[in-house]
């Protein structure tokens, strides 16, 4: 019965790794420097581990950048456009490596980076591997190989960890028409073998496969793919001990596939998979091949205490079928997920004692683990006895704390009703009721929200937050920045203005700060991509407004105007997805509370005078559950939240929405469901070309499509504006036409910012006479 890890964050508790490469890449550090000092963090993971008592530790799930993008290199999946920088040269992996990563601009050399997205349904990037139909593989980088040997040194015989070659083919891409990547995999396995069979013979005894995909919809010609692929490497490599990871879900549809490959163990999320897991121990292929059972008891996906009394329940489930030597435990997938060490979060004012005492981050939740193997097997104790009755005082104390449970909340969902989803009248009545109360002209010209984040509203900030500045000075120096806002907003001619955003560092945390059943950690970093990081505040508890968020900015900046100022809110789906959130009830419950929350707001924004209101869902999609089956039910109560946000207002108050991605094929229901009145959505980058399903579902409501890339300095003419334009009115009726940039400008600077948008009310001028 072992304890094992599938990967351990990498980027350092004080974020040493993203201030290394950071470093190097502002060319203040060398090559050697970077190197080593990520040795060092990598050693100091292992000793960790080791010092923790987990009983197989892994190697390989460090990574100077992306997992995925080492396993490119490993098997020499380099795209030829990043050939020329090995200048016939030995030595220059590491710049290539970056180069693939982050792209490389210098005289000589302008090669854009590979593609990035969504790891599953984290808030982790990984790089896309490309495929061409002629791909080869060969052993390119060693990494792997190095990784175990150094931890060798040190006398830890690790697991290394490496992404299995049939999800490696399916997360890339094909770069050219004509082929399926899948059926690369001929040509990819030999690389494979060959690094297993090094491995071995250097000493590894378990080696983990990473073939997170088992856990997704998988089509017939798929699922061969993993019949082939683990019967030729248990041919070729025979004497590998290969444990097969899989995670994020359950194994559902593809469980007796997963059951059936000749592997020696299995690793299954149990967390995630909670409903179905244990279908396995009826699995007669499982069971009598004698196959190990990894049961990911420890979620690596969030940041609370694991339950013991619950997970020795499940474990005790399998040991009754398998045996303690056929049983493992382990986090559910890799801790890459979750911040690294609780103990540096000391400060009670945004992390209160009671809630910390709830919560185990990645170094905790490898205790967790040891305590579990202690409790299920080991000799009974006094110590055992302590360490369960602690465990169960802090869950009784998570169940019963009133910071966390507060009744009232509790009764207002109960009291929810079905009229609450409800707008008053459909949206063509609403339409000719706002057009005559906003009286606003054909095409009307709006923004996203946020200007341009100065050097002077940073400044502004910071000093507020460290109690430099006064509050007095605080606000008079954010109203000045409004005003200013205001002005120019009219001096350019746009029809719908905003107030800025010039308070807001973060859309989520914002709103998080004003929302009671919030806490704010203040180093529980977790790798987005790269060095990049984010720090997700905390839901922990019942989610209350005690007072209005937003309405004094919005009502002075209405106050300097004639023209409609909107009100400007995050939504709560976004909100819930962009923070980490209590496991103690559905996720859907949660949304309806934040939901009830900014409905308060967006009902005390429209008796404060504020005709438009927006509710930003950019986070909507990226929520969708992996599995086909289960996205009903998510857009649904997701929908419902947005619903419940925004139906509190009188028909005349027109009610935005903005979303920045380029795929809504399969949500536009649910879009339309969603019922804004008008919703903004990043086009510009497509030449329109996503309208065309929009015009084929028949969108009813109002759209702006984006008709400017904000993430570029580039200032677009009008002429290629009024095009954008004028595709856009083959897809939309003209009557349902906003003009507007695909994001908010909080990244961009006021000289192109007000060079841009004077040059888009000019397209949406030159328009108006058409109709
Ligand atoms: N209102 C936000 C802004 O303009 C929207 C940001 C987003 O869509 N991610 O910055
Ligand atoms: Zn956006």
């Amino acid at each position: 019965m072992f304890t094992h890890n599938l990967g351990y964050p990498r980027i350092g508790s004080r974020r040493e790794l993203k201030k290394a490469c950071e470093s190097f890449w502002a060319g203040t550090l060398t090559k050697d420097e970077l190197l080593w000092e990520t040795r060092q963090l990598r050693r100091r993971h292992w000793q960790l581990q080791r010092e923790a008592g987990i009983d197989l530790i892994p190697s390989n799930d460090f990574s100077l950048y992306d997992h995925v993008l080492d396993t490119a290199l490993m098997v020499g999946a380099v795209p030829e456009r990043y050939h020329v920088l090995a200048d016939g040269k030995a030595g220059r992996e590491l710049e290539i490596y970056f180069a693939m990563a982050r792209g490389v601009q210098r005289p000589g050399a302008d090669i854009p980076a590979m593609e990035m997205t969504k790891w599953f349904d984290t808030n982790y990037h990984y790089i896309v591997p490309e495929f061409r139909k002629d791909q080869t593989f060969r052993r390119y980088s060693d990494t792997v190989i190095h990784a175990f040997e150094d931890a060798l040194q040190m006398g830890i015989t690790t697991k290394p960890v490496v992404l299995g070659p049939v999800s490696f083919l399916l997360l890339g891409k094909e770069r050219e028409a004509g082929f399926d990547r899948i059926d690369l995999l001929d040509r990819l396995l030999p690389v494979y073998a060959d690094i297993l069979r090094e491995l071995t013979a250097r000493g590894a005894g378990w080696i983990q496969i990473d073939e997170p995909c088992l856990v997704l919809d998988l089509t017939g010609k798929q699922q061969e793919a993993y019949r082939k692929a683990y019967a030729w490497l248990r041919k070729e490599v025979p004497g590998a001990q290969l444990i097969l990871a899989t995670y994020f879900d359950s194994l559902g549809e593809n469980r007796s596939l997963a059951a059936a490959l000749p592997v020696d163990a299995l690793h299954i999320d149990v967390v995630r998979g909670r409903k179905d897991w244990a279908e396995i121990l009826t699995d007669d292929t499982f069971l009598s091949a004698g196959r190990i059972l990894s049961l990911g008891v420890v979620n690596g996906r969030n940041i609370w205490k694991n339950q013991y009394a619950d997970s020795l329940a499940l474990i005790a489930q399998a040991e009754a079928v398998l045996g303690r030597d056929r049983l493992w435990i382990a986090p559910s997938c890799s801790l890459l997920h979750v911040p690294c060490d609780l103990d540096l979060e000391t400060d009670e004012i945004s992390l209160p004692a009671e809630i910390r005492d709830g919560m185990a981050f990645a170094k905790q939740k490898l205790t967790e683990l040891v305590h579990l193997k202690i409790l299920a097997f080991g000799e009974p104790s006094a110590s055992g006895k302590a360490i369960l009755a602690e465990n169960e005082a802090a869950v009784r104390r998570r169940q019963t704390s009133s910071l966390i449970h507060r009744p009232h909340v509790k009764e207002r969902m109960e009291a929810i009703q079905e009229a609450d989803f409800e707008r008053i009248s459909v949206f063509a009545e609403r339409q000719s009721i706002q057009q005559a109360w906003l009286q606003l002209p054909a095409f009307p010209t709006t923004t996203i929200g946020s200007f341009p984040q100065t050097p002077d509203i940073r400044q502004l900030r910071a000093s507020f937050r460290k109690g430099t500045l006064s509050a007095e000075g605080y606000e008079s120096g954010l109203e000045k920045e409004i005003a200013e806002a205001i002005r120019r907003q009219e001096a350019i001619g746009l029809d719908v203005l905003v107030h800025g955003e010039a308070e807001r560092n973060d859309m989520v945390e914002y709103f998080g700060e004003q929302l009671s059943g919030y806490a704010f950690t203040r180093n529980g970093w977790v790798q987005s991509y790269g060095s990049r990081c984010v720090k997700p505040p905390v839901i922990y508890g019942d989610i209350e407004r005690p007072e209005p968020m937003t309405v004094r900015w919005a009502t002075y900046a209405q106050s300097l105007t004639d023209k409609p100022v909107k009100g400007m809110l995050t939504g709560p789906v976004t909100i819930l997805q962009w923070s980490f959130v209590r496991d103690d009830q559905p996720r859907r419950d949660t949304a309806f509370q934040i939901a009830l929350a900014i409905r308060d707001e967006v009902t005390d924004l429209e008796k404060a005078g504020i005709r438009v209101i927006q509710i930003d869902e950019p986070a909507i999609r990226e929520g969708l559950p992996l599995r086909q089956a289960d996205r009903a039910e998510y857009l649904r109560w997701s929908v419902d939240a947005f619903r419940l946000s925004t139906a509190g207002v009188a028909d005349e108050t027109q009610i935005h929405t903005h979303m920045c991605y380029s795929e809504f094929n399969d949500i536009l229901e649910a879009i339309a469901r969603m019922d804004a009145d008008v919703i903004t959505i990043e086009t510009s980058r497509s030449q329109m070309e996503l309208l065309d399903a929009f015009s084929e579902f028949a969108y009813p409501n109002e759209i702006g499509p984006g008709v400017y890339d904000i993430h570029s300095p580039r200032v677009p003419s009008e002429d290629e504006m009024v095009q954008l334009l004028h595709k856009a009115l083959n897809h939309i009726p003209a009557r349902n036409l906003w003009v507007n940039p695909d994001c908010g400008l909080k990244t961009r600077r006021w000289e192109e910012t007000e060079a841009a948008l004077r040059n888009m009310v000019g397209a949406a001028r030159r328009l108006r006479p058409v109709i």
